[in-house]
């Protein structure tokens, strides 16, 4: 059984899907949860609103984690409202497809400023408390494109290739203060996106699917709480896979 108990978590875009599960699923194991989201998010106070139904505690700490000084904040108004933050869960993310000869300067940057600068800005503030109290888990929502790429999505396979490659640098970094940093590289998980896409498009995508199956939100946060525990204390470095089989590298 994941304890969690006494731990105090940050889930950067924890609103709503993966994030919002993986929010809910730290706190059913016992931990505080920091539900980060955009300013004037509806939903992030509503996953707050169901983690203290279930007798835990949280709070919406909006800020947008592309910018420095807000990404510090965020962390920093965490540690006055808790005391501490032990889990950083890197998990906010867009996509803005389209083939690189198509893609706009914008497009690029605003992927790679949230995706990534916005997982850095996080970290680096986090780090400081992380480094001081000798525990913490950086945990990043990467993808599986970070590794294999897919065309149509140079700016978000980039961001996500990044992720990884900071990931393990940072467990490089801080492994010696107790500190480790993990990704989770998830595949096709079953969301608002993977629904919108044609049914043939889908039936394509499954037979690449070892398992058979997308996989669920639950999948994505079950991997979060196990890198987050006590139990995985000798990972670091690493990229987890949810995909089904996907791609096994
Ligand atoms: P989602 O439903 O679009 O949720 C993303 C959340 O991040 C939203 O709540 C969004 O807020 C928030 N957000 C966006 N920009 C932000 C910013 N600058 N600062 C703070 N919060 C921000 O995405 P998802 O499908 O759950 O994906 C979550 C993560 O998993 C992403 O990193 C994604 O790349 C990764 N992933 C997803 C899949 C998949 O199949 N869905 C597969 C592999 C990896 P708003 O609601 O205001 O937009």
């Amino acid at each position: 059984m994941i304890d969690l108990s006494h731990r105090v978590s940050i889930v950067t875009g924890g609103g709503r899907g993966i994030g919002r599960t993986i929010a809910l699923r730290l706190a059913e194991q016992g931990a505080t949860v920091v539900v980060n989201d955009l300013a004037g998010s509806a939903d992030a106070p509503k996953v707050v609103e169901e983690i203290e139904a279930k007798g835990r505690q949280a709070a919406f700490i909006p800020g947008d984690i592309s910018v420095a000084e807000e990404a510090s904040a965020v962390v920093e108004r965490a540690v006055s409202t808790f005391g501490k933050v032990d889990i950083l869960v890197n998990n906010a993310g867009i996509t803005r497809d389209n083939l690189a000869i198509r893609m706009s300067d914008q497009d690029w940057d605003r992927v790679l400023s949230i995706n990534l600068k916005g997982a850095f800005y996080c970290s680096r503030a986090v780090l400081r408390h992380m480094i001081r109290q000798r525990w913490g888990r950086l945990i990043s929502i990467a993808s599986i494109v970070g590794i294999v790429g897919n065309a149509g999505q140079a700016n978000y396979a980039a961001s996500k290739g990044g992720l990884i490659a900071m990931t393990k640098t940072l467990a490089q970094e801080v492994a010696s203060r107790g500190v480790t940093a993990n990704a989770v590289a998830p595949g096709f998980i079953e969301t608002e996106m993977t629904q919108k896409l044609s049914p043939n498009v889908q039936e394509g995508l499954l037979k690449r699917i070892p398992l058979g199956y997308f996989g669920s939100v639950e999948d994505v946060a079950n991997a979060v709480a196990f890198l987050a525990s006590e139990e995985a204390r000798y990972i670091t470095g690493h990229v987890l896979n949810v995909n089904g089989g996907m791609a096994m590298i």
